[in-house]
């Protein structure tokens, strides 16, 4: 990996893809159009390792993983694996787990728990072996348009030096929830029907369920709709967070880190999980999760993982959106520089096949927060789709899932369109 400031004459440098932002996502496209044979440099504002929220995998993953050739990596590491989700209701009542090995044969029925700081960096290298240029603490500070038509990027000078512009066939706009591309073009906005904040921390020390079951996700509900995430991470940490609506969050007369407290000590069934454990590190906080762009690709640029739109963390999809979305994205771009057209129609000619997946997923998040519907008695009506409902929750949602969400509308309302 290389570092910042380029030495070469920026004019002369002429890559066929600019990626923004060194996360999964960017680090998963890179390297898949990389191999294909395209220049592909990313520019990453972070040095890595860098801390990252966002640690729970899906199985969804798995295959993706096993063609980025990370499988090995990841089967090597000491990130607990996870077989399971269990949700566990606020008087205490604990679910059968969901074990992934319902609808998945064979070892892709489990999936990690991932430390994103050294997750991310293996997956940066992981784009630099694969012949991606890789250049940390390199802020990109606009795209460069030349009409309608994305022409490369504008990075930040470093050390007092001026701007660099470096021009691409096509930019990818990887750079996560600061959503560069998006502001830039006034197309982001919130989404206010999934309007959530969340406070996250780390303890050591945090029981574990027994056996097999000892990397499971555990979802404890909390009272007014919200819930905590309990992820087992290496080294007896265990990540625990509360989603909940920002005005019971985040309160100007007490601290996100009072309420956090306050909060997990109220959690009874989670508190006594936590009994012995030491918190570390600080509390972090985000004031509202959900976002979308009313446009992820256009002439000359594409959007992938969390720079196209975050929902909400309840099913851990967004790691798997974040790699989907930039095998599917490169895909297209990679026949885009092929045919030599860069138009909006190719390049996110993916967009169709994500799109409805997404939806799948959304549909699943507006149920979970409706107080009237309740995921044991969905799986009791229509038993005929507890499988579906398990390959929601292993991101196996890029297919027709239309009589299951047909099924779901009969006990919740399906969420307004999204504009
Ligand atoms: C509270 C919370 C809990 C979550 N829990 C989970 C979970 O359990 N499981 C899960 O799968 N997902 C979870 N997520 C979502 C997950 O974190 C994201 O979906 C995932 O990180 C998306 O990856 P990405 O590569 O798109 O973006 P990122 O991982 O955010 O990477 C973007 C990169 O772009 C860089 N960048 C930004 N701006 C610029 C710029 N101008 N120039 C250059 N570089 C730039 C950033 O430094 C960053 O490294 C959670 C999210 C939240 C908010």
């Amino acid at each position: 990996m290389v570092g910042y400031p380029l030495r070469e004459d920026p004019a002369s440098i002429n890559y066929d893809v600019v990626i923004i932002g060194g996360g999964p996502a960017g680090a998963a496209v890179s390297m898949l159009l990389a191999r294909r044979g395209h220049r592909c440099a990313i520019f990453e504002k972070a040095k890595f390792p860098r801390y990252h929220i966002g640690e729970s995998l899906i199985p969804g993953t798995y295959s993706a993983l096993d063609r980025l050739g990370l499988l090995s990596k990841l089967k090597n590491s000491n990130y607990p694996v996870k077989h399971s989700v269990r949700f566990v209701s606020e008087a205490g009542d604990h679910s059968t787990p969901f074990y992934f090995s319902e609808t998945i044969e064979g070892e892709a029925a489990c999936t990690w728990q991932v430390e994103r700081s050294s997750f991310d960096q293996m997956m940066l290298e992981h784009a630099s072996s694969n012949g991606v240029r890789v250049c940390q603490s390199a802020a990109v500070n606009s795209v460069v348009f030349e009409g309608n038509r994305a022409a490369g990027v504008r990075l930040a000078g470093s050390n007092g030096e001026a701007e660099q512009t470096l021009r691409a066939r096509v930019v990818v706009d990887a750079s996560g929830h600061a959503t560069l591309l998006g502001r830039q073009l006034g197309l982001r906005r919130d989404v206010p029907e999934l309007n959530k904040a969340s406070i996250w921390g780390y303890w050591r020390g945090g029981k574990r369920a027994p056996g097999i079951d000892a990397g499971e996700t555990t979802i404890f509900a909390i009272r007014g709709g919200g819930w905590f995430w309990y992820i087992p991470l290496p080294d007896q940490i265990v990540s625990v967070g509360v989603v909940a609506d920002p005005t019971f969050l985040l309160n100007p007369t007490i601290s996100p880190e009072e309420v956090y407290n306050r909060e997990t000590r109220r959690c009874a069934p989670m508190w006594e999980r936590l009994s012995g454990a030491d918190r570390v590190g600080p509390v972090r906080w985000a004031p509202r999760l959900a976002y979308m762009n009313s446009r992820t690709c256009g002439d000359g640029w594409v959007m992938v993982g969390d720079a196209r739109a975050f929902l909400d963390p309840i099913y851990s999809s967004g790691l798997f959106l974040a790699i989907a979305s930039a095998e599917l994205a490169a895909g297209c771009i990679d026949d885009a520089l092929r045919t030599n057209d860069l138009s909006a129609a190719r390049l996110g000619a993916f967009e169709p096949k994500l799109i409805a997946g997404v939806e799948v997923i959304r549909r699943l998040i507006h149920a979970f927060y409706d107080p009237q519907f309740s995921f044991g008695q969905f799986a009791r009506r229509f038993p005929e789709h507890r499988k579906a409902l398990v390959d929601c929750l292993v991101g196996d949602v890029l297919k027709d899932m239309s009589t299951f969400a047909k099924a779901l509308g009969q006990m919740t309302p399906a969420p307004p369109p999204l504009a």
